[in-house]
């Protein structure tokens, strides 16, 4: 990422919310249950199925973890309804794992059994190190009861493919994805290729053990190194999924679909939008600097109908360099 990005990625939270809001739009389905309705409908037709996100994380109130359990009962209760595809992604900060381990263990048996009960699943998102060990033990937990659950690895961290093998291959799904968290070289690699290479081995590994795999990824690279794995272990379209973001490289998510591969767009929604915008806006400091473009033309009195055009045209051409993980103390950690 160069100096200049940097600066900007570290300015962001500067911006009034509102020139974030407008050009992270394309990132958050709304704030609403049925604004996300709406969107899953959308990408139903198109060829795409959903998994939605209620916004929100690291809650250090049994009320609002159980708020949380019980808007996602409403998701789940709003998908069957509307007779979408769609599961749904959860974090578990958001549901009590910083209060105590077997509340949130609970909360996210009592949503398990919730999909299982409208034959829907779950996907247990993965957050920063500090909770991976917590996550993957309740995933082994409650998988072999409930069936239902999946959970994701990134491929930064360098304990993926031991906690791969760690896995029971029978039933298991898992999202491979690189990661967004800010960890340490110690525990992640840290090289844009070496964390590609390291992508390529976890799912080759996956696999080769049968493992469902859920690939999430906008990196034309791995997209291209999946579809050879795919071909070489003859795996059928119903072992694997593509998984990409809302409002991220639809053109790539609109091939895939058309050559035959299932795919899956992450739909957040929720009141707080503002921290899961700043970070896709971090991912891609093309768009951050339109946001600072408009927010400056604004400050000096122009014409604030560049920050629509910029918008509009910003994501589509985020460079390479946009793209790199972050570097150790580049910006705060943060999720998906
Ligand atoms: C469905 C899904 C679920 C995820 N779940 C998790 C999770 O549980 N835990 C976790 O740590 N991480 C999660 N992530 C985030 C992931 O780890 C990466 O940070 C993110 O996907 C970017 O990595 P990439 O593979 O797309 O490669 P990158 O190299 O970051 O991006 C490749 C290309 O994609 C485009 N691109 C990427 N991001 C943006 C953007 N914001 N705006 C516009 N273009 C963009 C650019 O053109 C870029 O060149 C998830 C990602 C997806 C797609």
């Amino acid at each position: 990422m160069s100096l200049f990005s940097r600066a900007l990625v570290t300015t962001l939270p500067l911006v009034p919310k509102a020139a974030v809001g407008k050009v992270a739009s394309r990132y958050v389905a709304g704030e609403t249950l049925d604004e996300a309705v709406a969107t899953i409908r959308r990408l139903n037709a198109l060829g795409a199925a959903a998994t939605v996100d209620v916004l929100g994380e690291e809650v250090t109130e049994r009320a609002k973890a159980e708020s949380a359990v019980a808007e996602y009962e409403r998701a789940l209760a709003a998908i069957d309804a509307a007779g979408l595809d769609a599961n749904v992604s959860i974090k578990l900060t958001m549901l009590g794992l910083e209060i105590d381990r077997g509340f949130c263990r609970d909360n996210v048996e009592r949503l398990a059994r919730a999909a299982a009960g409208r034959g829907n699943s779950v996907r247990i998102d993965m957050e920063d190190a500090t909770t991976t060990d917590a996550t993957l033990a309740i995933y082994r937990e409650l998988q072999p009861e409930v069936g239902n659950l999946g959970v994701v690895l990134q491929a930064y961290m360098r304990r993926t493919l031991a906690d791969l093998d760690a896995l029971p291959a029978e039933g298991a799904n898992v999202r491979l994805c690189k990661g967004i968290y800010i960890e340490p070289r110690r525990i992640a690699w840290k090289g844009y290729e070496t964390v590609r290479r390291n992508f390529v081995a976890a799912l080759a590994k996956m696999l080769r053990r049968g493992i469902y795999a859920a690939i999430a990824t906008h990196d034309e690279y791995l997209v291209c190194e999946a579809r050879a794995l795919l071909d070489e272990h003859r795996v059928p379209g119903d072992r694997y999924e593509f998984q990409m973001l809302l409002g991220v490289d639809e053109q790539l998510r609109d091939i895939l679909i058309a050559e035959g591969h299932r795919m899956r767009v992450y739909v957040p929604y929720g009141t707080d939008w503002y921290p899961y915008s700043i970070r896709r806006l971090r991912e891609n400091p093309e768009v951050a600097r339109h946001v600072m473009r408009a927010t400056i033309g604004r400050a000096f009195g122009r014409n604030s109908g560049r920050t629509r055009g910029a918008a509009d045209h910003g994501f589509r051409s985020a460079g390479p360099p946009a793209a790199r993980p972050p570097e150790d103390g580049a910006s705060s950690g943060g999720s998906r």
